[in-house]
């Protein structure tokens, strides 16, 4: 096994199949492009527990997506891709950089979920773009962005019902796209409390990383109330 890639709280390792690469969920954490760093124990196995359980749910409703199976506490096999270097940001309510930047209130339901597209570069910040920029920059082409919008909504109708019916509220969440060898696009990445926001649905109460990012405490019970609640 060789070491290819290690991210922010992953690491992605080849295997003996040519198609197959390792996914490894590491318990560190960082917000802020990296300025904010520490650890949150037992965050890989609690990650690699909850994203496993959502891409085996996602992919039982036709999603197409990257995971093979989980292979150990913190490791998962993946297909190999080759990430599309756009994050896709999907909300149902104001949070975040809507009401930091754009002046929504915060807890605000938008009355239909939003779309974005972010360059996913550390270098840059990962900026919000457009559309125009990721045609212009050949990150993907016009069909494949019409594939990843219409898999995005899906996926943001099943993942609302899946945690609505464990007391969560789905505020918004990140996906990262890939491709495979004989081009299909496949849903990729993680999908946890480190990349998406999750409110108790009778109290508000915040239970994903935004609790590490302002320092609100409780981050290692949260994250396994999420996964709790998905056990
Ligand atoms: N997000 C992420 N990775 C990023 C940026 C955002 O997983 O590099 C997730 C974040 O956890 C939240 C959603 O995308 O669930 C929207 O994030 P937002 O734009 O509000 O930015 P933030 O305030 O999290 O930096």
């Amino acid at each position: 096994m060789n070491l290819i890639y290690e991210g922010k709280a992953k690491k992605i390792y080849t295997t003996d199949r040519e198609d197959v690469y390792l996914q490894e969920f590491k318990d560190d954490a960082t917000a802020f492009n990296g300025v904010k760093k520490d650890k949150i124990s037992h965050k890989g196995e609690i990650n690699n527990f909850i994203s496993s359980e959502i891409f085996k749910y996602l992919k039982e409703n036709s999603i197409p997506n990257h995971f093979i199976e989980k292979v150990s506490d913190t490791e998962m096999l993946i297909k190999k891709v080759e990430i599309i270097k756009v994050e896709v940001v999907c909300r149902n309510i104001a949070a975040g950089s809507l009401v930091k930047k754009l002046g929504f209130k915060e807890g605000e339901e938008l009355e239909n979920p939003i779309i974005e597209f972010y360059l996913k570069s550390d270098e840059l910040g990962d900026p919000l773009f457009t559309e125009e920029h990721i045609y212009a920059l050949k990150l993907a082409d016009k069909h494949d962005i019409g594939i990843i919008r219409k898999m995005t909504n899906y996926i943001n109708t099943l993942l609302k019902k899946f945690f609505l019916q464990r007391g969560i509220k789905l505020v918004d969440f990140k996906l990262e796209f890939g491709k495979d060898k004989h081009g299909n696009i496949l849903l990729a990445d993680e999908i946890s409390p480190d990349t998406c926001r999750f409110w108790d649905s009778l109290t508000n109460k915040k239970l994903d990383k935004d609790r590490f990012r302002f320092d609100l405490g409780e981050v290692e019970e949260s994250y396994q109330e999420i996964k709790n609640r998905l056990s």
